[in-house]
């Protein structure tokens, strides 16, 4: 633990009013990994400003921003479950990754460069994207030395091949790629939420036909959110395991501000629940992506994006103890 916990407190919205100062995320402070004080981190937030991976409509490179900006509203408190993760362990904001917005094969390097960074210093990371290309250099790192399991909330699969005469590098095939590259254990992905009208349906059947669990969004609403997350549960087990979080999960009602919305999905109260079933569990990163505040008129999308990251560092919060324990 810190030999200066104060330092990694966040401002208080009881001593600077929340829509004062510079915008960090959740209002820690922002450390560069060179700091002598990186060593007391335990989870780090970083942003992945890039939608160079977007086959659509763009605009989640401004994700992080306003994140940022609005994650100023996150109080200290889980209502339900009482994890302070600010308290309970040392949080940092270790800003955006410098990526290259007309690179992608360079963008990739200097991702998974920083990420190798990360983890070196013991720090768990929680990553605001950037489409969903970004959870693939990250996972390079974190994948170094094993494949990891993952639960991964989205409409879609992201296990398509290849886009626009087979270009393999999208937002819709990272998943795919991290199988291939044997950073993924397929056995141990469990899929939630997808829905929308499909290609062809052969990305379901490339995962299925390795061992991916894929709950669809039916079957998600007919078994209810307890038995759902329970089998994903069963299925990582203690594994170390990575959760991804598309906020296209999420019925656009609630979050419209991004670039592939399908219909007929959770609330944000389900949003929320989902996370709440994964703590414990050996999770060595996360991400919110897919933010796009450009298609996000009044920035709500924003705010359920960071509200659900704020449920991610509570569920990494009780993976750092967890983890703290074993050693
Ligand atoms: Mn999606
Ligand atoms: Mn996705």
């Amino acid at each position: 633990m810190s030999i200066d916990k104060r330092f990694f407190e966040p401002v208080s919205g009881a001593e600077l009013p929340r829509f004062a100062g510079i915008p960090t995320f959740m209002r820690l402070p922002v450390l560069d990994l060179d700091d002598a004080r990186i060593s007391d981190v335990d989870i780090g937030l970083i942003g992945v400003p890039w939608d160079g991976g977007t086959t659509n409509r763009p605009g989640a490179r401004h994700g992080p921003r306003q994140m940022r900006d609005l994650s100023t509203m996150i109080r200290s408190v889980h209502p339900a479950t009482k994890i302070s993760p600010f308290t309970e362990t040392n949080c940092a904001d270790l800003g955006d990754v410098q990526i290259n917005p007309a690179g992608l094969d360079d963008t990739m390097e200097r991702v998974t460069a920083f990420y190798q960074r990360v983890i070196e210093r013991n720090i768990t990371p929680l990553t605001a994207g950037g489409d969903h290309l970004i959870s693939l250099p990250v996972l390079r790192a974190l994948a170094k030395d094993r494949p990891l399991g993952m639960i991964h909330f989205d409409a879609h699969t992201d296990l398509n091949d290849g886009y626009f005469g087979g270009f393999k590098l999208t937002h819709g095939t990272p998943f795919r790629r991290a199988i291939e590259e044997g950073l993924l254990d397929p056995k141990k992905i469990v899929q939630i939420g997808l829905r929308g009208t499909m290609y062809d349906g052969s990305d379901m059947e490339w995962g299925r036909a390795r061992g991916v669990t894929i709950i669809e969004i039916e079957e998600f609403f007919e078994r209810g959110i307890s038995d759902v997350m329970a089998e994903a549960r069963s299925i990582v087990g203690n594994d170390p395991i990575y959760v991804s979080y598309d906020i296209d999960f999420i019925d656009p009602a609630f979050a419209p501000g991004t670039g592939t919305p399908e219909i007929g999905g959770p609330n944000t109260f389900q949003a929320q629940q989902v996370v709440r079933k994964l703590y414990d569990l050996n999770i060595v990163g996360a991400d919110l992506v897919e933010v796009s505040p450009p298609f996000d008129q009044s920035g709500g999308t924003a705010w359920v994006g960071v509200s659900i990251m704020f449920e991610l560092l509570c569920a990494l919060t009780t993976a750092v103890k967890v983890r703290r324990r074993a050693t």
